[in-house]
């Protein structure tokens, strides 16, 4: 019998270590945005990036970024992988957090209805917490835009009150000062100061995303050897997406099917062309998420809901009013029953205007109907 010849000798991919481990990944991401401390809204230039990373997390979803992580078993690829819901701003939050703290302001915004509690399993809730520049993590070994600071954002994960897992990733404010505390020589970081503070945002939340939606329970996609994680493999690769008209730095993942297919020389990507198909051994079949993601889609029209602000400190919940007139008018169509809105509006005007110059012996409004003997 005469033995096949191998066709590659002595190379194969460069993290063979990089496996599934048997846990939970999150196929459909429902994102939700958290952004704590005051300056977020109290700062117009904040509240206008609060909108732009909002604006971002929606195009991540529906950019071939998303391609990428198909393999992995998080969503279908670019378009089909899952739907941002809300934001949310919180205020009077420590502004130096531990893991303790920051999961106790997310348990009260869960029992404050801000975020809702995950279900028991299949959850597919993420949650991206932005900290504003005046906020930093300083939890042990794990110290986040404070002084001797080792990292540039982190994601983890809890049991709710209610017993179910919850999933969330850090990004803190990222100012030069946040860098320079975490990382001295610039040319050895992976974010730099001839970066905005919006590219090194963007660009961590696609590592901490990809990351958190590949292994949120520290138990996925993970590589034995470092415990690198998909983000980690290509840390430091900037790179951008384009949707729409936005183009948006993000940070390259680890593509295990480019690397076999390779033979380890290239597996750091932005984007694919296509969505990659799924590995094997790898989670469970995503059949069960196909109803859930159509279902998600033919609310897609619905979303994102309109923000909600919460205070930490007195629980108080509450949505601007110009922010829900926003949404309606968003979310309906007028034009579906009003050919001419334009026209009807004039129409308006001069019935209003009308009645202004209308004798006073006429009454006006509400209060001279109402006040109508014999009505009830
Ligand atoms: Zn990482």
């Amino acid at each position: 019998m005469l033995a096949e010849p191998r066709q590659v000798v002595g190379v194969s991919a460069a993290f063979p270590n990089f496996t599934y481990h048997g846990g939970p990944v999150v196929k459909c991401p429902q994102i939700y945005a958290a952004f704590w401390g005051g300056l977020w809204t109290s700062d117009p230039n904040h509240l206008v990036l609060a909108g732009r990373i909002t604006e971002f997390l929606r195009d991540l979803l529906s950019s071939k970024f998303m391609n990428i992580l198909s393999q992995y078993g998080v969503g279908f690829g670019a378009g089909v992988a899952g739907s941002f819901v809300r934001a949310s701003f919180v205020t009077s939050v420590p502004s130096v957090l531990t893991n303790a703290l920051i999961q106790g302001v997310i348990q009260n915004s869960i029992n404050a209805g801000v975020i809702p509690e995950p279900p028991a399993t299949n959850n597919n809730i993420v949650l991206m917490i932005y900290l504003d520049d005046n906020t930093g993590v300083s939890d042990g070994g794990l110290v986040v835009c404070e002084t001797g600071g080792d990292a540039f954002g982190f994601h983890t994960w809890f049991n709710t009150s209610a017993g179910h897992p919850f999933f969330y990733a850090i990004m803190p404010g990222l100012t030069d000062n946040c860098l320079k505390q975490s990382c001295q020589n610039d040319a050895f970081c992976s974010l730099h100061l001839a970066e905005t503070q919006e590219q090194r945002i963007t660009q961590v939340s696609s590592h901490e995303f990809a990351e958190m939606t590949t292994d949120p329970q520290l138990n996925g996609w993970f590589s034995l050897d470092l415990s690198h994680e998909i983000g980690d493999i290509c840390n430091g690769e900037a790179d951008t997406i384009t949707v729409g008209a936005n183009t948006w730095t993000v940070q390259r993942q680890y593509s295990k099917t480019d690397d076999i297919n390779s033979n380890g020389t290239s597996f750091c990507l932005a984007e694919a062309p296509n969505p990659i198909p799924k590995l094997s051994p790898g989670p469970a079949s995503l059949t069960a998420g196909h109803p859930r993601i159509a279902q998600l889609h033919s609310l897609n029209a619905l979303l994102p809901l309109p923000p909600i602000s919460f205070d930490h400190e007195t629980g108080n919940v509450s949505v601007e009013q110009a922010d829900v007139v926003k949404y309606v008018s968003r979310i309906f169509d007028y034009s579906e029953f009003v050919p001419d809105l334009p026209g009807l509006l004039r129409v308006i005007a001069d019935a209003l205007s009308a009645s202004e110059s209308a004798p006073e012996t006429q009454g006006r409004g509400i209060a001279s109907v109402t006040s109508k003997p014999g009505n009830s």
